[in-house]
């Protein structure tokens, strides 16, 4: 399967928050994500020892995609967009919404993908007010049109009866908040993450526009990606973190985990280039 060089990983900013249903604010996450980067507060190594840059050499930072408010027009962008990417992507989000037109550009290469969803919420709603691309339905969208044939969820602790009845439709596996133990189940074959920031608890991370306490833990989410690094079965193929609200956001410390989010995200898609 793995034949060759891969190309190398990108990060792409997709500052749209035109499907949240609560607050505006997601839009300015990637500038956040990226003042951080930069700021001189942190080193480029990752905790697996992967030297990142700065951005050039091992990894490139595509800046931020001119995303339409309009949500019919930037799924077109970001799905089109993300196509014409032949690097595996970490996307820095914006509202939840992102995710399906990304998985959607690579569901044509990776048919048998897995996605694991760090999140407080399942969005798995058939529709929130009528709204059909609101960020409360990203997983819905991306299930029914078949572009994943597994979603595994993390951190969930916000099921409603009709998110039941869809999970059990999509046979979605939901590890809860209250329920996880920190391991990966069993995987193998193409890998997506996408990890929406509140799934981990505020205390860790205030700046998201819906806080549920009772989430997981800042280690707990990373401990997930490295696990997720050193399954031999198992390839990352993309990701995205979403959903840091920098207006809710104390001393940029949801900005500066959603940094480090990324950077452990692309360290691993650096080791398998
Ligand atoms: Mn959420
Ligand atoms: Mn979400």
């Amino acid at each position: 399967m793995h034949t060759g060089r891969m190309p190398t990983p990108v990060l792409l900013g997709l500052p749209y928050d035109g499907s949240s249903s609560f607050l505006r604010g997601p839009a300015e996450a990637p500038a956040a994500v990226r003042r951080v980067l930069h700021s001189g507060a942190g080193n480029w190594s990752t905790e697996r020892g992967v030297d990142l840059g700065p951005a050039g050499a091992r990894w490139r930072d595509l800046a931020d995609l001119d995303v339409p408010d309009d949500p019919a027009a930037a799924l077109a962008a970001i799905r089109s967009a993300a196509a014409d990417l032949d690097g595996s992507t970490v996307g820095v989000g914006g509202d939840h919404f992102v995710t399906y037109p990304l998985v959607e550009a690579l569901a044509g290469r990776h048919p048998e993908l897995t996605i694991l969803h760090v999140d407080a919420h399942p969005d798995l709603y058939d529709e929130l007010d009528g709204d059909r691309l609101s960020h409360a339905c990203p997983l819905a969208r991306i299930m029914e049109a078949g572009h994943a044939r597994r979603l595994v969820q993390f951190g969930i602790r916000t099921l409603t009866p009709h998110q039941r009845e869809q999970a059990e439709r999509f046979g979605v596996e939901i590890h809860t908040a209250a329920a996880w133990d920190g391991t990966l189940p069993p995987l193998t074959g193409d890998v997506y993450v996408t990890i929406d920031v509140d799934g981990i608890d505020p205390a860790f991370a205030p700046g998201v526009s819906h806080h549920e306490p009772g989430g997981l833990t800042s280690r707990q989410v990373i401990g997930l990606i490295h696990q997720l690094a050193d399954v031999p079965d198992a390839r990352l193929v993309g990701a995205d973190v979403v959903e840091i609200n920098p207006r809710r956001d104390h001393h940029d410390m949801t900005a500066t985990l959603g940094a480090k989010l990324a950077k452990e995200l692309l360290g691993v898609l650096v080791e398998q280039a």
